[in-house]
């Protein structure tokens, strides 16, 4: 008899591996003992182990996901002080981490204010938020992927290279307004705007709010086309709030006394 259950243990995780079914390998030894004494029903068993089994693969999933989306290290919403940029809704940007009302129909997310504001903190933890709600995302300074679709555009591979990006359901185009003036004269970054245009969605952070993308697309018409295509379905933010990181200084330098996360623009004084 216990030969007959050693003999059954081996089989079962040659079949188990055969499945691909790693999880449930791992645990079922210690689920079946747990069963046996317990006297479980055989579809309390069974469904134990699934879960399990289903619970990992989301896990792994995620991680996966998180690897491919090249955030910022340790940008997250937990880390990120609504209170620095009183314009911003807490509220608003947790909805949008929910992802599902905008990602589905393939709307933006635009966000606007001078350097140091918060934008690239809160572009990043939004991603983060959206991956760990199941969503696929990737994050990339606008610049390094107009290099790399200049490439694939010189090895006409332009087309296929923005399909790839389809897999993702936001791209974060991190200071769109920093693409330089020779990226500028070829039109990849139009292109990609085109291509995922109420199909699949973007978050650009920028400086500068419409006015200055002159300089980023070849053309006018081309400009104006662009915007109108990434604002047509978009949620735009500005947050017009003085550097974060001088917040910081000032506040230090002034000693003990309100911390900085309860700073107002009040009450700091220009130098
Ligand atoms: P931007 O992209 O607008 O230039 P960053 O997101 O790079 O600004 O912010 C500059 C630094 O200040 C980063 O280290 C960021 O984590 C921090 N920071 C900015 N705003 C906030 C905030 N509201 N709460 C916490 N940290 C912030
Ligand atoms: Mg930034």
């Amino acid at each position: 008899m216990k030969t007959n259950t050693a003999v059954d243990a081996a089989r079962l995780s040659l079949l188990l591996s055969a499945l691909r079914l790693p999880a449930i390998t791992a645990v079922w030894a210690q689920f079946a003992e747990q069963a046996d004494k317990e006297g479980w029903p055989a579809a309390r068993f069974l469904s134990a182990i699934t879960e399990h089994e289903l619970a990992e693969r989301d896990r792994r999933r995620i991680e996966r996901h998180l690897a491919e989306a090249r955030l910022l290290p340790g940008k997250t919403l937990d880390t990120f002080e609504f209170e620095a940029v009183p314009m911003i809704s807490k509220a608003q940007v947790m909805a949008l981490t929910a992802g599902d009302v905008w990602l589905e129909k393939g709307a933006n997310l635009l966000l606007f204010g001078p350097p140091g504001g918060g934008k690239s903190h809160l572009a990043s933890a939004i991603g983060l938020a959206l991956i760990e709600n199941g969503w696929r995302v990737l994050f990339t300074r606008t610049t390094d992927l107009v290099q790399k679709l200049q490439v694939a555009r010189r090895e006409l591979g332009l087309e296929a290279a923005i399909s790839r990006l389809d897999k993702f359901h936001l791209l974060i185009l991190d200071d769109l307004a920093y693409v330089t003036k020779d990226q500028a004269e070829t039109s990849v970054l139009f292109e990609l705007i085109s291509a995922r245009y109420e199909q699949r969605s973007m978050l650009i952070t920028a400086n500068q709010p419409f006015g200055e993308w002159g300089k980023v697309f070849p053309d006018p018409a081309m400009t104006l086309a662009a915007v109108d295509r990434l604002v047509h379905h978009a949620t735009i933010l500005e947050m017009n709030v003085e550097s974060y990181r001088r917040r910081e200084a000032i506040e230090k330098k002034r000693g003990p006394g309100r911390p900085a996360s309860h700073a107002t623009p009040a009450n700091i004084a220009p130098d």
